[in-house]
């Protein structure tokens, strides 16, 4: 919606209309001020610790009541989540285990591992299993790379400059996720990192550079040390072209299925996993895979919209593997909050809720209200920073309601080029400053406004340090496990942990199959299993799981009637 002065050209928005301009010249008026204070290194305080669990437990969309339940059924039955979350999980499967008995007995693949999800975590198990000798198959929902990986814009973190340490990296991650973390798996993922990085470099990644060759460095939200590797502002798509080209050069060994979602796990008869049934997006006919072991890398859930926020994720991140891996019996941990990052775009409404990646920040932008002051530190961690700006539009009445009547702060981006010199925006954050500049605004002289956005899982199924889930022959990597982060994830460490544990898993599970596999005979038992279940503790309920794709989209998979 806009306002009569707004100019339209071809059905877009040319720039801000006049009310915003006139509220910018607020943010514009105490610029100088601001400008001279970095100067002169005086930033504004961080919160201590104190306040900054009572911001959180104040503002904080997950720590505030409401909006969660306990939940009925499965591993986790009383803990409480999400009503989104529980909703996905007390859910019947799309299958119905009768109708399949003779199907599984024909399985339509056979293969050493089946991985389900073709993002980034995906990629780099296939690649490393590929390398252990073992035949793969990728069944992915969308398009092979359709994903939050390729999305990714910031950077990822590595601890290997000589003035940083993976010992830094370890406490830095650990206090991000108020230290509710698994030790063990941020062990693995601080001192796995540095060898990541040179594994992607001879992959063929260009990371940024300086001059004389060495890698440019910067800090991130809740770190202590600049160890952020960036490529622009598109290091998920840098990353996934090089995964992907990769990949394709090995077509005998690894086959990749897309717009083949998996909709169900397949067990044998020691309960071992054993495959999965996907669903073909294009033909609409069901098939099955069996395999030696599985990995579940299929990513978060953003198109949840957990507690109604819009979100930065791809239109396929809708928690399928939470759902699946629950059925089977894989717990969930760290599941209580969500990760709302704190600037999603508000204004052009075409944006509404993309990400405003946090390199933004780290290059010198700062968090503005209505009446041109700085009310945050830039660069606290992500759940206080959400935090504060809902606090300044709740509270504050330091909020900017754009003429779609959604309302924000002001993420100062003209001070990126003050400090840093002209042409700076353009040439490190060229993807934002594109996406802006389509609609009119040059955000190296113009601010944004951003408001928190549903942005990241933080946990997910239990995984031990090699990505085994507490199920035989079921392994996952990337954003659908937990524990790595705690309850909060730090910036560039998503882009790691998919790495560091899309490799062990890869390793891991060549292990698992050398080490010779009993079962044979496919099964659906489990889902027999959980529906009844379901029935037993009196959940009424229609919904299916997995969703597949988001409600406002085109839902084609069909569903079998039930029994009972
Ligand atoms: C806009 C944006 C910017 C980000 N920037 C950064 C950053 O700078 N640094 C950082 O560290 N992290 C960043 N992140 C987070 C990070 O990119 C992701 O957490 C990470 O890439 C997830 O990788 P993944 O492989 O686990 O999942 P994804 O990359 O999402 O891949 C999952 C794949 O599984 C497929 N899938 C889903 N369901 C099924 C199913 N039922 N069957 C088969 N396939 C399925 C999906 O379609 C997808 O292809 C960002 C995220 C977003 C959204």
């Amino acid at each position: 919606m806009l306002t009569k002065e707004s100019k339209m050209v071809e059905g877009q928005a040319i720039g801000y209309p006049p009310e915003l301009k006139k509220l910018i010249r607020a943010v514009e008026q105490t610029r100088p001020e601001r400008l001279a204070r970095i100067k002169a290194n005086q930033h504004f305080p961080r919160l201590t610790r104190e306040e900054g669990e009572k911001v959180l437990k104040s503002y904080h969309p997950d720590y505030r009541p409401g909006g969660r339940r306990r939940l009925k059924v499965g591993v986790n039955k009383g803990e409480i989540l999400a009503d989104e979350v529980a909703d996905l999980l007390e859910s019947y499967s799309r299958i119905d285990p009768d109708a399949f008995d003779n199907r599984l007995k024909k399985p339509d693949y056979e293969t050493d591992v089946l991985i389900l999800g073709g993002g980034g975590a995906g990629a780099v198990a296939a690649l490393f299993a590929r390398q252990n000798g073992l035949r793969v198959v990728i069944a992915t929902k969308l398009r092979h790379g359709d994903s939050n990986t390729i999305m990714a814009e910031g950077g990822i973190q590595a601890a290997d400059r000589p003035a940083d340490s993976p010992y830094y990296h370890y406490l830095d991650t650990m206090g991000g996720g108020h230290f509710t973390n698994n030790p063990r798996l941020v062990k693995a993922l601080t001192m796995d990192a540095p060898l990541i990085i040179q594994w992607l470099e001879g992959l063929g990644v260009m990371f940024d550079k300086d001059n004389a060759g060495n890698m440019i460095e910067l800090k991130g939200g809740g770190i202590c040390r600049r160890r952020m590797h960036s490529s622009a502002d598109m290091i998920g798509a840098e990353i996934m072209r090089v995964q992907r080209d990769e990949i394709r050069n090995h077509p005998e060994e690894i086959q990749v299925l897309e717009f083949s979602p998996a909709v169900e796990l397949l067990i044998d008869e020691t309960k071992a996993v054993s495959g999965a049934v996907l669903y073909n997006l294009e033909t609409r006919e069901y098939s099955i895979v069996k395999a030696k072991a599985v990995i579940m890398a299929t990513g978060g859930f953003g198109r949840l919209h957990i507690q109604g926020f819009p979100t930065t994720n791809h239109y396929g991140a809708t928690g399928d593997g939470l759902a699946l891996a629950y059925r089977a019996g894989v717990p969930l941990v760290n599941m209580r909050y969500a990760q709302y990052h704190p600037t999603g775009t508000v204004f052009p409404e075409q944006n509404f809720g993309l990400l405003i990646t946090e390199k933004v920040r780290t290059l010198g932008a700062q968090f503005i209200n209505a009446r041109g002051r700085e009310f945050a530190h830039p660069l606290e961690p992500r759940d206080i920073a959400s935090s504060c700006i809902i606090r300044e539009c709740a509270e504050k009445s330091g909020g900017v309601t754009a003429p779609t009547s959604h309302y924000g702060v002001w993420l100062d981006t003209p001070m990126i080029d003050l400090l840093r010199g002209k042409g700076t925006v353009e040439k490190e954050l060229s993807a934002k400053y594109l996406q802006f500049k389509r609609y009119g605004i040059d955000i190296s002289i113009e601010p944004i406004i951003v408001y928190p956005t549903l942005h990241y899982q933080n946990g997910g199924l239990e995984i031990d340090e090699w990505g085994a889930t507490r199920i035989s022959g079921l392994f996952a990597a990337g954003e659908v496990t937990g524990g790595i982060h705690g309850d909060n994830r730090l910036m560039g460490n998503s882009l790691l942990d998919i790495h560091v544990f899309g490799r062990r898993v890869g390793v891991k599970v060549s292990e698992f199959i050398k080490a010779g596999k009993k079962g044979n005979r496919l099964s659906l038992g489990h889902v027999r299993s959980y529906h009844d279940s379901l029935i037993k503790t009196g959940v009424k309920t229609k919904r299916v799981a997995p969703i597949l794709l988001p409600d406002y989209v085109h839902r084609s998979a069909p569903v079998y009637p039930r029994k009972s």
